[in-house]
């Protein structure tokens, strides 16, 4: 496409075309240059810093594209703000109680985040929940408060109850979210065995559904939790071995991403009734766990869709806080702590992940339209009276025409009776009428709807230096989409609009779902010996570990830096991304045994005469270097 319908341009413009305001929870903003900058909260101050200072910063320390860039102020940010939001719901509703986060490890493990959480959190106490036993090390190794709560969901064997029971008798507050009847006999067992005293909450299955993409996993066939058969089994199993007072703690978890305000609200009231019903069974309890859930609008929308969501964090608050004592009030129940479990909320915003394009494929004319010879073939001059004839009022029928003589020319081409350049000029016309369609369509009234995709179907296809399968598995697995956009040139008009297409030769390493539910997002020109930047936001969540090795593109670069109030910038850690030796190991190569054989190889054709010793030593340097290389693209 040549041109997309703008004609006026300047930075609001691009703000607005690419929803910043709306989805950048004020995070991230636009410079008069026209870059994108990190707007962050630094003692109370906003700093601004340009990400492309970063990225030159980045550039001198051979830190090449793609990468993975972590902004710890924003995690710290994050983490106060679901903190004090929770205690100003608490304080506005007297609300007698206080609110304890804990953060999912499953959501983000990598060590460093962990350890910042562990370290921003100290001050909230907010603590770790663990779904595995090596979870659990991480958080028993990981948190210096002893007042953070961990919190251990899945299934557990002996081993992961003893971990837990030896936590408690450090003195940490260590639930075990009970998942089923079996998990209780071994708690009740290896407690009484170790003498230590379990503090047991238990998982329960809401009949509350929920929207949103995990929508069929709430309800009665939700995986997880015990329905209320089970939780009384749970309670019996309690009372029998005489360790009821140890029920201490009820939690749900009605999924992730949850879009709407009022499933919240009901899963909490349907909670709360559980709660309720504990207390009268005699347990002590004392604790509700609200799971996760807590949303990020990717797409800036507000509204009840999967990628968004119609509430804030703090009517989130409010809204549970109020539920909870609607519920417990009349009954003169004591208000438990609350727990939540948000992973997503916490670490979307601190990460973002940037991509240089390489290259780009256009579908515009390649030739100069120019009338066919006399003596050409007819179908060919066909087509080409159609470029001549086109106008407002016959563009369905140019269009139709269009089609009908393109396809003939390639059965002709099929069956050997045109050759290469008359398919190609054919070809060629071809899309000079598709762009003239495209130029007249907005001024048609009741546009057919083959013309009006015609859009998409003439996108670009810009090729990012990057592996949907290693950076943005979500957006492969289950159509997430994130808010992408050029991070710089924006204070220039975007006159090309594309989709995306990765390093590896899979027809599914591509991006062509936007924001706006847009399939094809607005982009400049490549410019001859400028790189061209992509900034994909909100990606802390999830993307790193469900990420794979697909063609062997590995783990990238990953830079962390902390803003200072002053508007500087330290480089906090550096992690050089795989090397190919080390995407080999993966696999279970040996690198030193490919070195190895590859040097037999060479020898033999230095043996045979074919090169010389010193191209022998060229080529095996040349191995050698790129086994030691970057997975990713790399040019000087
Ligand atoms: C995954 C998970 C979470 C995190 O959910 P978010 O929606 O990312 O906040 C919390 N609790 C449990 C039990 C989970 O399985």
């Amino acid at each position: 496409m040549k041109s997309t319908p703008l004609q006026h341009w300047d930075i609001e413009t691009a703000k607005e075309t690419y929803g910043i305001n709306h989805w950048s929870n004020g995070y991230f903003d636009v410079s008069d240059q026209g870059e994108i900058v990190i707007t962050c909260p630094v003692n109370g101050h906003k700093v601004n810093v340009s990400l492309m200072d970063i990225i030159e910063g980045m550039k001198d320390r051979e830190l090449h594209m793609p990468v993975l860039l972590r902004i710890e102020n924003l995690l710290d940010h994050s983490i106060s703000r679901i903190n004090e939001a929770f205690r100003a719901a608490i304080e506005k509703l007297e609300y007698q109680n206080t609110y304890r986060g804990v953060f999912p490890i499953k959501v983000n493990q990598q060590c460093h985040v962990v350890e910042e959480i562990a370290q921003f959190g100290n001050r909230y106490s907010h603590g770790l929940e663990a779904g595995s036993k090596a979870e659990l090390i991480i958080a028993l190794a990981s948190l210096q408060n002893e007042d953070s709560y961990i919190v251990c969901n899945g299934y557990k064997d002996e081993e992961f109850i003893d971990l837990g029971l030896r936590a408690i008798q450090l003195g940490w507050k260590c639930f075990f979210v009970v998942e089923s009847p079996t998990e209780v006999e071994v708690i009740v067992q290896r407690s009484r065995e170790l003498g230590v005293k379990p503090m047991i909450g238990t998982r329960v299955k809401l009949s509350t559904t929920v929207e949103g993409h995990w929508q069929h996993d709430s309800g009665d066939r939700s995986i997880f939790g015990l329905n209320s058969l089970q939780l009384v089994e749970v309670i019996d199993l309690l009372k029998d071995a005489d360790m009821l007072d140890c029920l201490r703690m009820l939690h749900f978890h009605l999924g992730s991403q949850l879009p709407s305000i009022h499933n919240i609200r009901k899963g909490v009231q349907e909670a709360c009734r559980y709660y309720v019903s504990m207390i009268n069974e005699g347990a002590p309890m004392g604790y509700l766990d609200l799971g996760g859930g807590l949303a990020v609008d990717y797409e800036g929308s507000q509204q009840s869709g999967t990628h968004s969501k119609n509430y804030t964090l703090d009517e989130y608050c409010i809204d549970i806080v109020e539920a909870v004592m609607q519920t417990l009030d009349p009954l003169e129940i004591d208000h438990p702590v609350l727990i939540s479990e948000s992973g997503r909320a916490t670490v979307a915003y601190s990460s973002l992940f940037l991509f240089n394009v390489l290259d780009v494929a256009h579908f515009d004319p390649v030739f100069v339209i120019e009338q066919p010879d006399e003596d050409a073939n007819e179908t060919l001059k066909n087509l080409y009276e159609v470029t001549e004839s086109i106008n407002g009022k016959n563009i369905q029928e140019c269009y139709n025409d269009a089609i009908f003589y393109r396809d003939e020319i390639r059965h002709l081409f099929n069956r050997g009776q045109v050759d290469l350049r008359t398919r190609a000029t054919a070809e060629n016309y071809f899309l000079n009428i598709v762009q003239q369609v495209q130029a007249l369509a907005p001024g048609v009234e009741h546009l057919p709807d083959e013309l009006t995709n015609l859009r998409e179907d003439l996108a670009d296809i810009y090729y990012g230096n990057f592996s949907v399968f290693q950076s943005l598995p979500d957006a492969w697995a289950i159509g997430q989409v994130f808010p992408m956009l050029p991070v710089h040139r924006l204070n220039e008009m975007p006159t090309r609009e594309a989709m995306f297409a990765d390093l590896t030769c899979d027809c599914d390493g591509k991006i062509d779902q936007f924001i706006g539910g847009r399939k094809t997002l607005p982009l400049h020109p490549l410019k001859k010996g400028e790189d061209y930047y992509i900034g994909t936001f909100l990606v802390g969540a999830y993307q790193e570990t469900l990420s794979d090795l697909h063609n062997l593109f590995g783990d990238t670069n990953v830079v962390s830096i902390r803003i200072n109030a002053d508007g500087s910038y330290d480089f906090m850690r550096e992690i050089h991304g795989d090397s190919i030796a080390d995407v080999l190991s993966y696999v279970e190569y040996d690198p030193r045994g490919l070195r190895d054989k590859f040097r037999n190889t060479v020898e033999k054709a230095v043996r045979g005469g074919k090169i010389s010793v010193a191209t022998r030593q060229e080529i095996l340097s040349a191995f050698s270097a790129s086994l030691d290389g970057y997975t990713y693209y790399e040019h000087d």
